[in-house]
């Protein structure tokens, strides 16, 4: 998508699209016996969150870079956003996704947010003037999706009980501590390398967790020993603490702690220089 189309979707959401509560209804039922069924997992654009990443790579057994390099693609950041947001990669003749099979998803239980969601999609009003702007749900208005056309009628509540986005949507609560935080909102941007930072820690957990175990940073910070023994091992931990962690080093928060001593040490060693 180029960038004025990208902005222009988000101002047509935000203007004129109906604004839906969790308890709003709607109709809709997926399933094989439809004309369009696998259709839509072609020829879209699938924003990956970091835990849909993670869900994904692990659902194949790949470490992070190598699905980063197979499975996604970095588009070039468009007017507005702040930060870098990679899209599932599709199959270069088919243009399909690459997990998807005749019989459907081969990832179902793993797929992203916005696979498990659709045709549900959210926006927020959070933006550069308005920091405190709301979030509300929204119908994706799709002509090509037969199951908008279903009898079936829920709520949206219904819908993301039914579609298991719990663990995702508490993800994607704290990553939103720093996507939609307020040094953003009020249209400050960020460092090259602060923008690189958040791509590491956030997609690519391979390289964090060395960025993290096999440099200076345990001397540097005093991370408390339980969160140490559970970033080793445990990529839901790790992600928790990358976002804690973006918190202190992109906007300065308090959410780590720099280990004095180290500091005063390091700087008695550069003045004896
Ligand atoms: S287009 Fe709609 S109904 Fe058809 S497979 Fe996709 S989500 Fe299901
Ligand atoms: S991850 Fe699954 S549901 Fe999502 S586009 Fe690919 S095949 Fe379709």
């Amino acid at each position: 998508m180029n960038k004025p189309a990208q902005k222009s979707m988000r101002d047509k959401i935000l203007q004129d699209y109906k604004r839906l509560s969790l308890d709003d209804k709607f109709h809709f039922r997926c399933h094989s016996g439809l004309p369009c069924f696998t259709h839509c997992c072609a020829d879209v654009n699938i924003a990956l969150t970091p835990y849909d990443v993670l869900r994904l790579r692990r659902r194949i057994g790949m470490g992070s870079e190598e699905f980063i390099d197979r499975y996604t693609i970095l588009p070039q950041i468009p007017d507005g956003q702040k930060l870098p947001i990679v899209l599932l990669k599709l199959d270069e003749q088919t243009k399909r996704c690459q997990f998807v099979t005749e019989q459907g998803c081969s990832v179902y239980t793993d797929r992203p947010w916005a696979c498990r969601m659709y045709p549900v999609g959210i926006a927020s009003e959070r933006s550069e003037g308005k920091p405190d702007g709301d979030e509300f749900y929204f119908l994706l208005d799709d002509r090509k999706c037969d199951g908008l056309a279903e009898p079936n009628e829920m709520t949206i509540r219904e819908w993301t009980e039914n579609q298991q986005t719990a663990q995702h949507d508490a993800a994607n609560e704290e990553l939103k501590n720093v996507t939609l935080h307020k040094f953003l909102t009020q249209g400050y941007a960020l460092e090259p390398e602060h923008r690189q930072m958040f791509f590491m820690a956030c997609y690519n957990l391979d390289r964090f967790r060395e960025f993290v175990f096999e440099s200076s940073f345990l001397r540097k910070f005093n991370i408390e020993p339980a969160v140490v023994d559970a970033i080793r091992d445990d990529d839901e931990a790790l992600l928790k603490f990358a976002y804690r962690w973006l918190r202190f080093a992109l906007f300065h928060e308090r959410t780590v702690q720099v280990n004095q001593e180290y500091e005063q040490a390091k700087r008695k060693v550069l003045r004896a220089e």
